[in-house]
């Protein structure tokens, strides 16, 4: 059985969280793409060669969660090369038996437009900088910043911007609790499914 879920959407919207418990939910295997270009973030060199030869350890370093990462990642994920390096990895994961729940950016628009299910998982800046200031501390306004600053990146770049698939669901998760966004996006893949979403 081959479906792919497809989770795209702007920093600390609620992505990871909803995509680890779709997967868990589903039984599909799940792939965290950010980690793919946090990774040639921090491994420093020629961007472009290092995502050539990323590893999967490289892909557990404990550094890779920082802002400073997350920075480091959107600066070369603006790279074309960078992000044709790292295309045939995303697709194979995508359609690998048994299903799959991939998060990004460009997963519904790019990496892999006929996926079974669609959704763009948002949130108002102000709710995810202060989610994301819960995680990692500091001040407030900086996290803020840091997370427009990553927005119109992601947004405003020439290759693979940030943007709704047309046939996305949009789920906007500033007034939810994440069990209910988690209810909200298992309700939608179940009825992609044809399945009951508590079966
Ligand atoms: O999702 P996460 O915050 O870990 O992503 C880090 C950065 O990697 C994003 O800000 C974005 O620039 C880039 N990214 C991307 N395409 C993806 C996943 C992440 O451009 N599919």
């Amino acid at each position: 059985m081959i479906f792919t879920v497809a989770i795209d959407g702007p920093a600390a919207a609620g992505k990871g969280t909803i995509s680890r418990e779709v997967a868990a939910r589903f039984g599909f295997a799940h792939l965290d793409t950010g980690l793919l270009y946090r990774a040639v973030g921090v491994l420093g060199g020629d961007p472009a060669q290092a995502a050539r030869t990323l590893r999967p350890e490289d892909l557990t370093r404990a550094d890779l969660r920082s802002l400073e990462a997350g920075q480091a990642a959107s600066r070369v994920a603006a790279i074309p090369e960078v992000r044709a390096a790292l295309v045939d990895f995303q697709r194979r994961f995508a359609r690998r038996p048994g299903g799959a729940v991939l998060d990004g950016r460009d997963i519904g628009t790019v990496i892999c437009p006929e996926a079974e299910a669609k959704l763009y998982v948002t949130a108002s800046p102000q709710v995810r900088a202060h989610r994301r200031w819960c995680e990692v501390g500091g001040d407030e306004a900086n996290v803020l910043a840091e997370v427009q600053e990553r927005d119109a990146r992601d947004m405003g770049r020439a290759n693979a911007p940030l943007r709704p698939a047309q046939d996305a669901v949009i789920l906007d998760t500033s007034a939810m609790t994440i069990d209910e966004a988690v209810a909200r996006a298992v309700a939608v893949i179940a009825a992609r499914r044809g399945e009951h979403p508590y079966a």
